[in-house]
C-alpha cells in the first residue's frame, strides 16, 4: 500500500527557482530543491515542464533559488505559486538583483540566494530536474528562519499546486465529514471560506454558497483565483 498521508512527513524547504534575464524574468515557488554534490557544489530543481520557467531556464542556461524565511508574504507565494508567468509579469514591482549570468533573484522575503549554472537536465516524465553548479550564494536577511514545507503546511496551511512534484490528489487522502455548509480554502495563503459565515468584512453576506460566489472574485487575503479553491 501507499499511505499519500505518510509522504507529508518528509521535510523539504520552501524556494523561489527563478530565471531570464534583464529585460524578462519568471520565477516559481518550489519545495524540491537541494544540494546533490558537496565538491563541486552542485544543485537540483525539478520542475514542470509546463512550468514557463523551465522553458527560461533550458533557453539561459541557468538559475537563481531564493531561500524564503517563515514571515514570507502569502501575496508572493500566491503569485509566484499559483499565477502564471505567461499571464502575468511576477517580477514587476519586486526586489530583484542580478546574477553573474544575468538571472533575475528575488530577493524579497529571502534569507538567502543562489545562482546555478545548468550543466544537466534530467527528464523524469512530468517535470525536468536541473542540475545546476554553484556559481555564487549569499545571506539577504540572515536574520531570520527559513520556512520549511512543514510551517507551510501546517502553520499557513499552505498546499503544493498540481504541478507540484509533491502534489497529492485529495482523493488520495482522508474525506472531510460533509455538512449543510461548505468551506473552501485557498491553496496558497491557507485562507478559508466559509459559506456559513461568508465574509460580511468584504460585502459578502451570510450563507452565501462559494458556487455563487462571482467568477472574478479573488482570495481577500492573498488574490489567488476562485478556480484554485478546493473544498475542505
Ligand atoms: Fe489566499
Amino acid at each position: 500500500m501507499i499511505n499519500f498521508e505518510s509522504l507529508f512527513s518528509i521535510s523539504y524547504g520552501l524556494y523561489i527557482v527563478s530565471s531570464g534575464n534583464s529585460k524578462f524574468g519568471n520565477g516559481y515557488i518550489s519545495n524540491t530543491f537541494f544540494q546533490v554534490t558537496a565538491e563541486p557544489p552542485q544543485f537540483a530543481a525539478s520542475c514542470n515542464k509546463d512550468n514557463f520557467t523551465a522553458q527560461l531556464i533550458e533557453s539561459t542556461g541557468s538559475f537563481a533559488v531564493s531561500v524564503l524565511h517563515t514571515e514570507v508574504h502569502s501575496e508572493l507565494i500566491g503569485k509566484f505559486g499559483y499565477k502564471s508567468g505567461r499571464e502575468i509579469n511576477k517580477l514587476k514591482g519586486m526586489n530583484i538583483k542580478y546574477g553573474i549570468t544575468g538571472v533575475p533573484i528575488i530577493i524579497d522575503d529571502a534569507i538567502s540566494f543562489l545562482e546555478c549554472k545548468v550543466i544537466q537536465i534530467l527528464d523524469v516524465g512530468t517535470h525536468l530536474i536541473f542540475i545546476g553548479e554553484l556559481l555564487q550564494a549569499d545571506f539577504v536577511n540572515k536574520s531570520m528562519e527559513p520556512i520549511t514545507y512543514d510551517h507551510y503546511r501546517k502553520v499557513r496551511k499552505g498546499l503544493s499546486p498540481k504541478n507540484a512534484p509533491t502534489y497529492i490528489d485529495k482523493s488520495k487522502l482522508q474525506k472531510a465529514v460533509k455538512s449543510s455548509y461548505k468551506k473552501f480554502q485557498c491553496p496558497a495563503c491557507g485562507y478559508i471560506y466559509d459559506e456559513e459565515l461568508g465574509d460580511p468584512e468584504n460585502g459578502i453576506a451570510l450563507t452565501t454558497k462559494f458556487d455563487t460566489l462571482d467568477d472574478e472574485w479573488t482570495c481577500p487575503a492573498c488574490g489567488s483565483l476562485k478556480e484554485d479553491f478546493f473544498e475542505i
